[in-house]
């Protein structure tokens, strides 16, 4: 009986095998005729991240986007339109990481913009390195590196793969939305300076001096033209997408007393010859594509012979964003001129590197919530979480229960992070500590959840805010206690959206792949950031980033 069986099963392998083999065979004569390489190779590759793009920004200002922007990339490529970010907190330095490395805080390090530091006992930047210095500039705005960074980039596993023959720019108005894209090898990252410079510079961890094209760009003060008052691209009277001009919800430029248009930035300007506000306007995304296209041309990207790749964040939508909030003219204005950004992009790609030679993803760093005081005149639940009511409470809590206040070193991120030593000496115990905190913490309004790092260490969740939270909670870096406020409910001005939360407002994103190798569709089908990375991976055909955590989406992949 046995033996009759092993018998079947030998006979049933070898059916199998000759059946795959002649399969093989047909299948290695055919790909043989049609090329020697299986993996789509587009000459270039184009990273788009949009700060603080929401979803419904592509689908609420649809019918004022022209055919060559948005449109014709979601009309031509793969709208992944029910995509998310699966970790908090929901900011730029962790959203730009996880983009490129595909994975989350847990695993590449990024927590936060900034972070209290455990080890050094200090507040940390993402891109911060007071070991390098400025190129391009004589103040500290060029001390930047990815050296906090633990995992590679896909842009990373490029240059690997093409013996560093793959050139990689990153792109943006913020440092980190250039540092860590790309990644630890990249070629050059870029960022600008505003101040009273206005000039893109670099640091000392990609090169020593600007290459001439750079230098050349910045002598050449293309940016003067930008000195002109922002006003709408359109009639004020066609955005029915946004409310009012004149409003309670939006912050206000200096020399301003209601935040409507024109919006007198010129004055500001020429008063102190201060970039810095440029990047509150729609044209900090217009000096984005300048500068991009510059070194499209001037680094020949897509016509090196490899792959090449270029990573481009359009920062400005951040900036304002926080300043007039998700429902503003500003807002809509600002992607409605992002739209012929976008169309001048793809252009210049089509004319330098050819229509259907290169590939290229849209997505966001986090999206954002609606203003909570707006929200409350709508009698939706919202509100403002004052540090000012919470705080005294609480540190009348720890004396009470612990004799001291500075048990908690540090509040950051949502995260509370707790003096060990005291603790120790204290003869108690941390994970008693911490659930102590909680408890206390989850019987005030503001919080609508709490977890210890005792939870986060010894739990496996996999759905919900907790499994964001935990893919944000990194074991080395991250904080003791980790609140979470109702939904609808931020620590920020009464003017202005602002993100970071694991609610869905900040988690759902745009993503849009285009071009070479990608299929032409949309789905509703959950993805998450961190698919991103391995998704251009597979596509090219190269070794995925070291602590990817994300699936290629195969529904894009042609
Ligand atoms: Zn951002
Ligand atoms: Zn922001």
């Amino acid at each position: 009986m046995q033996r009759k069986k092993y018998f079947l099963l030998a006979v049933g392998c070898a059916l199998i095998l000759s059946v795959n083999f002649s399969n093989a065979q047909k299948k290695s004569k055919t790909t043989a005729d049609q090329s020697n390489n299986p993996y789509v190779t587009p000459k270039l590759v184009v990273g788009i991240v949009v700060d603080q793009m929401r979803y419904d920004y592509l689908t609420r200002f649809w019918n004022h986007y022209g055919d060559g922007g948005f449109k014709r990339l979601v009309s031509e490529g793969f709208n992944c339109k029910n995509n998310h970010f699966n970790y908090a907190p929901t900011s730029t330095g962790p959203g730009h990481t996880s983009v490129y490395t595909g994975t989350t805080p847990s695993s590449h390090g990024i927590i936060g913009n900034g972070w209290y530091d455990k080890e050094s006992n200090s507040n940390v930047y993402c891109a911060g390195d007071d070991l390098q210095t400025s190129v391009g500039t004589s103040s500290d705005a060029g001390k930047m590196s990815p050296h906090r960074l633990t995992v590679t980039t896909v842009t990373d596993q490029l240059r690997l793969h093409t013996q560093m023959r793959a050139k990689v720019i990153a792109i943006a108005i913020k440092d980190r939305g250039a540092v860590l894209p790309g990644g630890h090898t990249a070629n050059a990252a870029y960022w600008f300076n505003g101040s009273n410079e206005g000039n893109w510079i670099s640091s000392s961890y990609y090169m020593s001096e600007l290459p001439k094209w750079v230098r050349n760009y910045n002598t050449s003060r293309v940016i003067e033209k930008y000195k002109k008052p922002w006003t709408t691209l359109k009639g004020i009277k066609t955005y029915v997408e946004s409310g009012p001009d004149d409003n309670e919800y939006e912050g206000l430029f200096e020399t301003e007393t209601t935040p409507t248009f024109p919006h007198s930035t010129p004055n500001l300007l020429s008063k102190k010859e201060d970039f810095e506000i440029l990047k509150s306007t729609p044209y900090g995304n217009s000096i984005t594509t300048d500068f991009a296209l510059a070194a499209l041309e001037a680094e020949k990207l897509g016509n090196n012979g490899t792959t090449d790749f270029l990573a481009i964040s359009y920062s400005s939508t951040d900036y304002i964003g926080h300043k007039y909030g998700v429902n503003s003219k500003e807002i809509q204005d600002t992607y409605m001129r992002l739209d012929l950004e976008l169309e001048r992009l793809l252009r210049a790609l089509d004319k330098e590197v050819g229509e259907g030679e290169y590939t290229l993803f849209l997505t966001a760093d986090h999206a954002a919530i609606n203003v909570p005081a707006y929200l409350e005149k709508q009698k939706i639940p919202a509100g403002y979480f004052d540090r000012s009511v919470f705080y005294p409470k609480f540190r009348e809590f720890l004396h009470f229960k612990y004799g001291t206040a500075e048990l908690v070193k540090n509040a950051s991120n949502n995260q509370l992070f707790l003096d060990h030593k005291i603790i120790q000496n204290l003869d108690l115990g941390l994970r008693e500590v911490q659930e102590t905190l909680a408890a206390e913490l989850l019987s005030y309004d503001a919080y609508d959840r709490v977890y210890t790092a005792y939870q986060m260490q010894h739990s496996e969740f996999t759905e919900g805010i907790p499994y964001i939270l935990q893919n944000g909670y990194n074991q080395k870096r991250s904080g003791d206690i980790l609140m979470v406020h109702k939904p609808g409910f931020i620590e920020y001005p009464r003017t202005g959206s602002t993100h970071g939360s694991p609610q869905i407002y900040d988690t759902h994103a745009p993503l849009l792949f285009y071009g070479k190798g990608i299929k032409n569709g949309s789905s509703v089908t959950r993805t998450e950031i961190p698919d991103i990375a391995p998704t251009i991976s597979a596509l090219l055909g190269i070794a995925f980033p070291n602590g990817t955590t994300g699936t290629p989406l195969e529904m894009v992949l042609e």
